[in-house]
């Protein structure tokens, strides 16, 4: 008898059953990401059963080629999480290869961590400055160095250890490096404990009540921002602990900032599996095998660690539920949200979404009973409430405005914040400098050539950058459009015509310091803190309080916990509003409502500016109200009006391709397949469109889409196994099926 595999390997569809060569009989197992041969190449794949079989009488049919392990020696997922794995390919109608793909991080080569350490004191005199140097060292180290931070300090000190070994004074020792925790002490801040009020106790008891049941239980706690809501999750995560179960945490990428995971480490203790994409794909390697190999009981992370391998799972929060980057826009199109809901169904356990402002679908599940509404109303006691303010923009004269993007009430705020040493935060939710460049003499308008969106001036890089595909050129000196023309008429030494217009955060930044010369003013976006150190290092400034200014996109707007904010201005509140978009509305709401809870969030009490030249619109008024229930109410009554969700689901059809004509085409006619597909149908399916994309181009494609809507996923994905085939038919055309889609453009 032989051990047989069967391994997935993505896409496909179905698995393949190979051999287990007979030294692996007792190693390979569900979850063991392995090497096969796959008609000429090499492909590498999942295991995912396994039987025994006489394959002697197989061979005679056909060859079973053998598997071997491809480098790490351990499974890559838990047996258990394949059921969650095959309900996400059911729901996004991808195949269950495809998901494992996307779900498990990449493995990474174990590494060696080298130890030196003293074995005895030299017995005769050394040579070398460098070997005493070493032996000095290590003298005073008892658990030894490693061999890094040695070499580091004592540079050249190769051959010297070598040296050392030989004579038998220092040995080296070397085994597997597993970090994957932070050792970093724990600011002080961030392990202060509080006695929950009323409100959060009574959330609290509802998820404990949760805990302990064997039916499911999803809770959308609502809760303004800095009512509290995390002091919730992080006492519910010590009553899962304390039972033996493991959780799982998921922000947004945005709110997953080091400031978080510190708070959370000093609550709950060092042990926390921290997982996002912008990882080193080591660490987060190591930090999934943390929580596979049952070292780690809790999951924090953005998106992708609704997948992660928490033993025992018993607890999954999503804090922000409301936020879009919880969908993933390419590839495996999943919400982590949404999953998040399912795997939690799939373990019996509760899931919390939390949110100052739910999604909503989110309020209408609960409306409907499916969710149950835990409600935190206020900010703890001594947390004392904000003011807001709107500035109508369309009152104000050019020359009355004290910079181009600063409203006198703004100025008088800001001028109170430096003056009582407090601090300020100021969202313009666009990077850059200008918008875009604009030719004087013809009009022209500098665009990406892949796409059909301006270029974005960002005069810090020196540079035009496309915000959708990312080209980036040099800020061209005269306009290329009418170039020639100058050429012949020999104008070179004319000023340029290209005029900057529009503005982005740099060009806030640059008003501020004219404006407050004195001040410490920082920026924070993604051109300012590509990085997770420089994210870190501009956020301790703030804290620690020698930034008293600190202007940024939408990455101000999450998650800061900033006792000290105490005015936060929003330069101009109409950026989005006006987007091809049916939840364009709310994403404004949402997003300056988190502006907005940044600040007063202590005993000082906050002062909020919201500069917009349109007042009435709801998602301004609700913002300046504070009033989510009656914002959510307008909004339903308009969604259900059209028949948007949450009355409904939606598919996004998108069809891409290099020739203009194509895509259009192409949808046209299977929206006519569809309708003949759906007239001896029974299921509810409308079809809107098709049209071109907002963005017509992207990255050098046409695009085409048509909204799908029916009246449930399954429906959907009925309909859309009918149009998969197509994917596949139509040469030239990329054909990409979006789920519940968070994007229009
Ligand atoms: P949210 O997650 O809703 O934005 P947080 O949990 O971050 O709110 O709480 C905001 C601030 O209020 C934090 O500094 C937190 O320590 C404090 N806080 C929360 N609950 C209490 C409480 N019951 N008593 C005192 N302070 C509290
Ligand atoms: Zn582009």
């Amino acid at each position: 008898m032989d051990s047989l595999a069967h391994v997935l390997v993505p896409p496909l569809q179905d698995p393949l059953t190979y051999l287990i060569p007979k030294e692996l009989e007792h190693t390979i197992d569900i979850g063991y990401r392995v090497a096969v041969p796959l008609g000429k190449r090499k492909a590498s794949g999942y295991v995912v059963a396994r039987e025994t079989a006489d394959t002697q009488r197989l061979q005679t049919a056909y060859q079973i080629k053998p598997v071997s392990i491809s480098q790490e020696n351990q499974p890559c997922f838990a047996q258990d999480q394949l059921k969650f794995f095959e309900w996400v390919a059911e729901y996004y109608g991808d195949t269950v290869s495809n998901v494992i793909d996307v779900a498990v991080p990449p493995t990474t080569p174990p590494r060696e961590q080298r130890t030196v350490l003293l074995r005895q004191q030299p017995t005769e005199r050394l040579r070398g400055k460098k070997q005493h140097a070493v032996v000095d060292l290590l003298a005073s180290a008892a658990g030894g160095i490693s061999y890094e931070s040695l070499t580091r300090r004592v540079p050249g000190c190769a051959a010297a250890i070598r040296r050392l070994c030989e004579l038998g004074i220092v040995e080296v020792q070397s085994c597997r490096d597993e970090r994957w925790q932070d050792t970093a002490p724990v600011p002080e801040w961030a392990s202060k404990e509080v006695a929950l009020n009323q409100a959060q106790q009574e959330a609290l008891q509802a998820i404990s009540a949760a805990l302990g049941a064997t039916k499911p239980h999803t809770f959308l706690l609502h809760g303004i921002t800095g009512s509290g809501k995390t002091e919730v999750y992080i006492e519910a995560i010590r009553t899962a602990l304390a039972q033996g179960k493991g959780v799982l945490v998921i922000v947004p990428e945005i709110a997953l900032t080091p400031q978080l995971v510190d708070r959370f480490r000093g609550r709950l203790g060092n042990a926390i599996a921290v997982l996002h994409s912008a990882m080193p794909p080591r660490q987060r390697w190591e930090s999934w095998r943390a929580l596979l190999n049952q070292r780690c009981f809790i999951a924090l992370g953005a998106r992708s660690a609704v997948f992660a391998p928490v033993p025992n799972l018993g607890l999954i929060i999503v804090d922000e539920e409301h936020d879009a980057s919880f969908k993933q826009s390419e590839g495996l199109r999943y919400n982590a949200r949404d999953m998040a809901v399912l795997r939690a169904r799939l373990h019996a356990c509760p899931a919390v979404l939390g949110s100052a402002t739910p999604a909503m679908e989110s309020l209408w599940n609960a409306q409907q009973g499916k969710y149950t509404l835990l409600s935190l109303p206020a900010r703890p006691s001594q947390a004392s409430g904000v003011k807001i303010e709107v500035v109508d923009l369309n009152h104000l004269k050019p020359w009355e405005m004290c910079s181009p993007h600063v409203s006198p009430p703004l100025m008088q705020q800001l001028q109170g914040i430096i003056e009582r040493g407090e601090q300020a935060f100021i969202l313009y939710n666009r990077r850059g400098f200008a918008s875009y460049l604009q030719c004087e003499r013809c009009e022209e308008v500098l665009c990406c050539p892949n796409c059909s969106v301006s270029l974005t001036l960002h005069r810090e890089l020196r540079s035009l950058l496309c915000h959708y595909c990312g080209l980036s050129m040099h800020i061209p000196e005269h306009c290329p459009a009418c170039e020639k023309e100058n050429a012949r008429l020999q104008r070179r030494t004319e000023p340029s015509p290209l005029k900057e217009r529009g503005a982005g955060t740099e060009r806030v930044f640059e008003e501020l310091q004219q404006l407050f010369p004195e001040a410490q003013i920082a920026r924070l976006d993604r051109d300012a803190a590509s990085n997770i150190e420089q994210y870190r290092a501009i956020l301790d400034s703030v804290r620690s309080g020698t930034t008293q200014i600190l202007v940024g996109t939408q990455m101000i707007a999450k998650g800061h916990d900033l006792p000290n904010v105490t005015l936060v201005g929003i330069v101009d509140c109409d950026v989005g509003l006006h987007m091809p978009d049916f939840r364009g509305g709310e994403k404004v709401y949402q997003l300056l409502t988190q502006a907005a809870g940044r600040a007063g969030r202590a005993l000082k009490g906050g002062h909020v500016i919201l500069q917009t030249r349109v007042p009435k619109h709801p998602a301004i008024m609700a913002t300046a109200s504070q009033d989510y229930s009656t914002f959510a109410a307008l909004e339903l009554r308009a969604r259900r009006a059209l028949g948007y969700p949450p009355f409904s689901r939606v598919l996004r059809v998108i069809a891409s391709g290099a020739e203009a004509q194509r895509p259009g085409d192409c949808l046209i006619s299977l929206r006519r397949a569809a309708e003949q597909w759906l007239s001896n149908q029974k299921v509810h399916i409308e079809i809107l469109g098709p049209s071109p994309c907002p963005l017509t181009r992207l990255k050098a494609q046409w695009r085409w889409h048509m909204l799908v809507k029916g009246r449930s996923p399954s429906e959907l994905v009925r309909f859309m196994k009918f149009l998969l085939p197509a994917e596949r038919k139509i040469p030239g055309i990329k054909l990409t099926l979006d789920i519940d889609p968070q994007e229009m453009l």
